[in-house]
């Protein structure tokens, strides 16, 4: 790994903001460099923060702390991403045994210091008690493939040395927050810490130290990866397709297959439908065909942030079959499987919380497929993706972990928490979802303006549209047009 901080550039987002203060546009950058690593953070998993002296209205000096805005995507972030709250006040809940998750969610309403601000981080807290004033946290895919191994605490030590503090997976929040404290307080000197199953800290009272400490402590991991394992560094995306073009129309009658088998009718009465997302490079295909497809599908997520993505179990399945019969009953087996263990897991671990807890939809999101890869499902394309994203991830630093030691999974305990947390639920807060969301259209005789006006209005009530006309040159046109709808392009993508 290797820093990319260039001071010019650093100079540069400290000109381009001049109604911040320095240290926050300065977090703004190196929080950017962060961002841009898909191997570092993922749609949103890690967080930072700056701690900044300012006036308040009535003119007294008081520290706020910046923190990035649940959700927000680091790679773009700018300073308004990042949520103001008074520093002190929030310190102070350092000596409170617990805290509830409705008056967590009260103290971070009204310790902001601009009501409108975005919900802070989940964890926001460890920012907050930490004295640092830069602080950087990743789920780095190398920290995890030794955070998740059986002899986790010995390897972390060896690979990352004495000035990192080493903690056993802790619930976020509070619990986190104090844990990482007490670490700090016994040990002031640490300029990191690695929470089991969880991500790593690294502290700083520069922007460049902060981020240069995370480059370097990741860099320690890859380096003592390498040598333990044959396997090079996950997070490249081997280019290489193992996915012939001969057999793509297996593939559509298998996500046609899976679509069908997942569909299902909402509280309100809607027929809920969702997007498949393929991701067939040749490693993930070779390992969705391997003997370890079953273990590495049942071994759960790598972060507990993870399952409200991909849910903690995976699908495994067989060879696509090439009968249309054979392939609806065993889709329809592996998913009736899969949703009998979620609803057991839901009521075990719900049974053991409290009384009249309101379950998700118990279908899977993630199929190992043998001799094609990665399908996942979402509800928007965009869920979709980031479903796939996450998964080519874990499953990178799954057979890394494995290499270099034992991976062991997460207990489902932890798992379930994060699942149900309400501060992690609303990440997926979305709009109620529009008539035709998860359907697929197909248009014939596209290539005109009725074509055209149909594909707009289905565009515009959430469907995934096809069309399809004899004359390519009018429909290259309306494809054109429709490109440049913003229907076409929500959230980003
Ligand atoms: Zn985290």
């Amino acid at each position: 790994m290797k820093s990319l901080f260039d001071p010019e550039q650093a100079q540069e987002f400290i000109s381009r903001h001049p109604g911040v203060s320095p240290d926050l546009a300065l977090r703004v950058y190196t929080s950017r460099l962060i961002g841009r690593d898909p191997s570092l953070v993922l749609h949103g998993g890690g967080n930072t923060s700056v701690k900044v002296r300012e006036k308040s209205i009535l003119g007294e000096a008081q520290e706020i702390l910046y923190v990035k805005g649940s959700g927000i995507d680091l790679a773009a972030i700018e300073p308004e991403g990042f949520v103001g709250l008074a520093r002190e006040s929030l310190g102070r809940l350092r000596t409170l045994p617990a805290l509830s998750d409705e008056e967590m969610d009260n103290q971070l309403r009204i310790h902001k210091i601009r009501a409108a601000s975005p919900d802070p981080s989940v964890e926001v807290l460890l920012h907050a008690f930490l004295p640092h004033r830069y602080i950087d946290h990743t789920h780095a895919d190398l920290i995890l493939a030794l955070t998740n191994q059986r002899e986790w605490k010995a390897l972390l030590r060896e690979a990352l040395g004495p000035r990192v503090a080493i903690l056993p997976y802790l619930t976020p929040g509070l619990p986190l927050a104090k844990g990482v404290l007490e670490e700090y307080e016994a040990d002031p000197g640490i300029e990191a810490a690695v929470v089991a199953q969880h991500g790593i800290f690294t502290f700083g009272d520069g922007a460049r130290t902060a981020y240069e400490r995370m480059i370097d402590y990741v860099g320690r991991a890859e380096a003592f990866l390498r040598k333990k394992s044959r396997r090079n560094a996950p997070g490249a995306s081997p280019a290489e397709s193992a996915f012939p073009g001969k057999r793509i129309s297996s593939l559509a009658r298998f996500n046609q297959t899976v679509r069908g088998a997942c569909a299902f009718r909402s509280p309100g009465g809607g027929l809920r439908r969702f997007y498949a997302e393929v991701r067939a490079a040749a490693d993930l295909a070779r390992a969705a065909s391997s003997p370890d497809a079953g273990r590495l599908c049942s071994s759960g997520v790598l972060t507990p942030d993870h399952v409200i993505r991909t849910k903690n179990r995976w699908v495994p399945c067989g060879e696509i079959p090439p009968d249309d019969g054979e392939l609806k009953r065993a889709v329809r087996d592996a998913v009736e499987a899969f949703t009998r263990d979620y609803d057991r897991y839901f009521a075990g671990q719900s049974g053991a919380r409290k009384a009249g807890m309101e379950k998700g939809d118990p279908y899977p999101r993630v199929f190992l497929v043998a001799g094609v890869g990665i399908v996942t499902l979402g509800f928007t394309r965009r869920e979709a993706r980031m479903a796939a994203d996450i998964v080519e991830h874990t499953l990178r630093v799954k057979l890394l972990a494995g290499e270099a030691g034992e991976y062991a999974p997460i207990s489902e305990d932890h798992v379930f928490d994060m699942e149900y947390w309400p501060l992690q639920r609303k990440k997926l807060g979305q709009p109620p979802p529009s008539s035709l969301q998860g359907q697929v259209a197909v248009i014939t005789g596209a290539g005109g303006a009725i074509g055209l006006g149909i594909a707009d209005r289905l565009l515009a009530a959430g469907a995934a549209v096809a069309v399809a006309d004899i004359d390519s040159a009018s429909l290259e046109k309306v494809r054109a047009i429709l490109a440049g709808s913003c229907f076409l392009n929500p959230a980003g993508f």
